[in-house]
Protein backbone atom coordinates (compact mmCIF):
# COMPACT_ATOMS: atom_id res chain seq x y z
CA UNK A 1 0.00 0.00 0.00
CA UNK A 2 1.07 4.00 -0.44
CA UNK A 3 2.47 5.38 2.67
CA UNK A 4 1.80 8.76 1.97
CA UNK A 5 -2.00 10.41 1.94
CA UNK A 6 -3.74 13.31 1.00
CA UNK A 7 -4.95 15.36 4.06
CA UNK A 8 -6.51 18.55 5.03
CA UNK A 9 -4.48 19.62 7.41
CA UNK A 10 -4.22 22.32 10.04
CA UNK A 11 -0.54 23.25 9.20
CA UNK A 12 -0.61 26.46 11.10
CA UNK A 13 -2.00 28.37 14.12
CA UNK A 14 -4.01 30.21 11.55
CA UNK A 15 -7.31 30.69 9.88
CA UNK A 16 -7.53 27.91 7.04
CA UNK A 17 -7.07 24.05 6.09
CA UNK A 18 -4.04 22.59 3.66
CA UNK A 19 -4.07 19.92 1.42
CA UNK A 20 -1.29 18.24 2.17
CA UNK A 21 0.37 14.73 1.91
CA UNK A 22 0.77 13.00 5.28
CA UNK A 23 1.91 9.49 6.36
CA UNK A 24 -1.11 7.26 6.06
CA UNK A 25 -1.47 6.34 9.84
CA UNK A 26 -0.11 2.58 10.92
CA UNK A 27 -3.51 0.76 12.98
CA UNK A 28 -1.79 -0.61 16.69
CA UNK A 29 -2.75 -4.06 17.69
CA UNK A 30 -6.72 -2.87 18.17
CA UNK A 31 -7.03 -0.21 15.51
CA UNK A 32 -9.00 -0.63 12.17
CA UNK A 33 -7.50 1.37 8.89
CA UNK A 34 -10.21 2.66 7.07
CA UNK A 35 -10.39 4.25 3.61
CA UNK A 36 -12.29 6.97 3.61
CA UNK A 37 -14.98 7.34 1.23
CA UNK A 38 -17.24 10.71 1.71
CA UNK A 39 -16.77 13.03 4.78
CA UNK A 40 -18.87 15.63 5.88
CA UNK A 41 -17.82 19.34 7.56
CA UNK A 42 -19.39 19.58 10.86
CA UNK A 43 -19.38 22.93 13.28
CA UNK A 44 -16.46 21.57 14.66
CA UNK A 45 -14.59 21.74 11.63
CA UNK A 46 -15.92 25.42 10.86
CA UNK A 47 -14.40 26.34 14.60
CA UNK A 48 -11.28 24.88 13.75
CA UNK A 49 -10.97 26.07 10.05
CA UNK A 50 -11.28 30.05 11.91
CA UNK A 51 -9.00 28.79 14.72
CA UNK A 52 -11.12 30.29 17.11
CA UNK A 53 -10.43 30.47 20.72
CA UNK A 54 -11.88 26.66 21.29
CA UNK A 55 -9.55 25.48 19.01
CA UNK A 56 -6.34 27.59 19.79
CA UNK A 57 -6.94 26.10 23.31
CA UNK A 58 -7.78 22.48 22.00
CA UNK A 59 -6.43 21.29 18.85
CA UNK A 60 -2.29 21.15 18.39
CA UNK A 61 -0.58 21.85 14.81
CA UNK A 62 -0.51 20.28 12.96
CA UNK A 63 -3.40 18.20 12.74
CA UNK A 64 -5.49 16.47 9.80
CA UNK A 65 -8.95 16.89 11.00
CA UNK A 66 -12.56 15.99 10.30
CA UNK A 67 -14.59 13.10 11.95
CA UNK A 68 -17.87 12.98 10.30
CA UNK A 69 -17.46 9.65 7.23
CA UNK A 70 -17.65 6.61 5.78
CA UNK A 71 -15.02 4.04 4.29
CA UNK A 72 -14.12 0.62 3.93
CA UNK A 73 -11.91 -1.28 6.24
CA UNK A 74 -9.18 -1.64 4.69
CA UNK A 75 -6.30 -2.89 7.57
CA UNK A 76 -6.94 -4.07 11.10
CA UNK A 77 -4.13 -5.01 13.89
CA UNK A 78 -3.75 -8.29 15.35
CA UNK A 79 -6.15 -8.01 18.19
CA UNK A 80 -8.95 -6.30 15.70
CA UNK A 81 -11.27 -9.66 14.54
CA UNK A 82 -14.55 -8.33 14.94
CA UNK A 83 -14.65 -6.27 11.52
CA UNK A 84 -13.80 -8.15 8.31
CA UNK A 85 -11.67 -6.33 5.90
CA UNK A 86 -13.88 -4.65 3.04
CA UNK A 87 -16.54 -3.97 5.40
CA UNK A 88 -18.30 -0.87 4.76
CA UNK A 89 -18.24 1.74 8.07
CA UNK A 90 -18.21 5.06 10.01
CA UNK A 91 -16.91 5.57 13.31
CA UNK A 92 -17.86 7.40 16.75
CA UNK A 93 -15.66 10.42 17.23
CA UNK A 94 -15.05 10.29 20.76
CA UNK A 95 -12.07 8.03 21.78
CA UNK A 96 -11.94 7.38 25.56
CA UNK A 97 -9.80 5.31 27.66
CA UNK A 98 -11.41 2.62 29.27
CA UNK A 99 -9.66 3.09 32.42
CA UNK A 100 -10.70 5.69 34.50
CA UNK A 101 -13.47 5.36 37.04
CA UNK A 102 -16.03 6.71 34.70
CA UNK A 103 -14.79 4.19 31.42
CA UNK A 104 -15.04 1.33 34.27
CA UNK A 105 -18.66 2.25 35.50
CA UNK A 106 -19.55 1.68 31.81
CA UNK A 107 -20.01 5.98 31.23
CA UNK A 108 -17.40 6.14 28.51
CA UNK A 109 -19.63 9.35 27.42
CA UNK A 110 -18.52 10.89 30.71
CA UNK A 111 -14.66 10.00 29.96
CA UNK A 112 -12.53 12.71 31.12
CA UNK A 113 -9.57 11.32 29.10
CA UNK A 114 -11.66 11.74 25.48
CA UNK A 115 -9.65 12.23 22.76
CA UNK A 116 -11.52 13.69 19.45
CA UNK A 117 -11.13 12.01 16.13
CA UNK A 118 -9.86 15.57 14.04
CA UNK A 119 -9.43 17.37 17.36
CA UNK A 120 -6.95 16.17 19.11
CA UNK A 121 -6.04 12.92 16.90
CA UNK A 122 -5.71 12.61 13.53
CA UNK A 123 -9.36 13.10 11.84
CA UNK A 124 -11.36 12.12 8.67
CA UNK A 125 -10.28 14.25 6.09
CA UNK A 126 -7.89 12.21 5.04
CA UNK A 127 -7.62 9.21 2.58
CA UNK A 128 -7.28 6.82 5.41
CA UNK A 129 -8.38 6.90 8.85
CA UNK A 130 -7.19 5.34 11.84
CA UNK A 131 -9.60 4.51 14.86
CA UNK A 132 -9.36 1.60 17.54
CA UNK A 133 -11.45 -1.24 16.47
CA UNK A 134 -14.38 -0.69 19.42
CA UNK A 135 -15.14 3.18 17.84
CA UNK A 136 -15.81 1.75 14.71
CA UNK A 137 -20.00 1.65 13.56
CA UNK A 138 -20.78 -0.91 10.59
CA UNK A 139 -23.40 0.23 7.87
CA UNK A 140 -25.96 -1.61 6.81
CA UNK A 141 -25.82 -1.86 3.13
CA UNK A 142 -29.27 0.00 2.38
CA UNK A 143 -28.11 3.12 3.96
CA UNK A 144 -26.64 5.41 1.25
CA UNK A 145 -22.72 6.55 1.36
CA UNK A 146 -23.82 10.03 1.95
CA UNK A 147 -26.30 9.56 5.12
CA UNK A 148 -23.68 7.06 6.66
CA UNK A 149 -21.28 9.78 6.43
CA UNK A 150 -23.68 12.35 8.16
CA UNK A 151 -24.74 10.48 11.34
CA UNK A 152 -22.10 12.06 13.53
CA UNK A 153 -24.55 15.07 14.33
CA UNK A 154 -27.61 13.82 15.09
CA UNK A 155 -26.71 13.43 18.75
CA UNK A 156 -23.95 15.08 19.81
CA UNK A 157 -25.43 16.85 22.69
CA UNK A 158 -25.27 14.62 26.14
CA UNK A 159 -25.54 11.39 24.07
CA UNK A 160 -24.47 7.75 25.49
CA UNK A 161 -21.84 6.48 22.81
CA UNK A 162 -23.00 4.83 20.22
CA UNK A 163 -26.72 4.77 21.00
CA UNK A 164 -27.66 7.58 18.55
CA UNK A 165 -25.73 5.72 15.88
CA UNK A 166 -28.10 2.41 16.15
CA UNK A 167 -31.42 4.73 16.38
CA UNK A 168 -30.36 6.62 13.69
CA UNK A 169 -29.56 3.81 11.99
CA UNK A 170 -33.04 2.18 12.40
CA UNK A 171 -34.68 5.10 11.69
CA UNK A 172 -33.22 5.82 8.29
CA UNK A 173 -34.12 2.23 7.59
CA UNK A 174 -37.49 2.69 8.54
CA UNK A 175 -38.14 5.46 6.17
CA UNK A 176 -36.70 8.38 7.69
CA UNK A 177 -35.50 10.83 4.41
CA UNK A 178 -32.62 13.12 5.85
CA UNK A 179 -31.20 13.33 2.24
CA UNK A 180 -32.35 17.24 2.29
CA UNK A 181 -30.23 18.08 5.13
CA UNK A 182 -27.23 17.73 2.68
CA UNK A 183 -26.87 21.15 0.42
CA UNK A 184 -23.26 20.52 -1.26
CA UNK A 185 -21.67 17.20 -3.01
CA UNK A 186 -18.03 18.74 -3.65
CA UNK A 187 -14.88 16.86 -4.51
CA UNK A 188 -12.43 17.26 -2.08
CA UNK A 189 -9.88 19.30 -4.16
CA UNK A 190 -13.09 21.77 -3.97
CA UNK A 191 -13.18 21.67 0.15
CA UNK A 192 -12.31 25.74 0.06
CA UNK A 193 -15.78 25.88 -1.43
CA UNK A 194 -17.60 23.39 0.84
CA UNK A 195 -15.97 25.66 3.56
CA UNK A 196 -16.85 28.59 2.22
CA UNK A 197 -20.36 27.68 2.24
CA UNK A 198 -20.56 26.11 5.80
CA UNK A 199 -19.04 29.64 7.01
CA UNK A 200 -21.54 31.84 5.01
CA UNK A 201 -24.51 29.68 7.58
CA UNK A 202 -26.32 29.36 4.09
CA UNK A 203 -25.63 25.70 3.73
CA UNK A 204 -27.08 22.01 5.22
CA UNK A 205 -24.66 19.30 5.70
CA UNK A 206 -21.55 19.34 3.36
CA UNK A 207 -20.22 16.18 2.08
CA UNK A 208 -16.98 15.53 0.44
CA UNK A 209 -15.88 12.74 -1.95
CA UNK A 210 -12.55 11.24 -1.67
CA UNK A 211 -12.57 7.95 -4.09
CA UNK A 212 -11.39 10.30 -6.95
CA UNK A 213 -7.87 11.20 -5.10
ZN1 LIG B 1 -19.54 16.50 14.05
ZN1 LIG C 1 -12.06 7.04 30.52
Amino acid sequence: MQNQMKALVKAKPEPGLWMEYVPVPEPGPSDVLIKVKKSAICGTDVHIWNWDEFSAKTVPVPMVIGHEFVGEIVDAGAAAVKFKIGQRVSGEGHIVCGTCRNCRAGRGHLCRNTKGVGVNRPGSFAEYLCIPEVNVVPIPEDIPHEIAAIFDPFGIYGREIFETWYKMIALVQSGLDVSGLITHRIGIDDFEDGFAAMISGNSGKVVMDWEDT
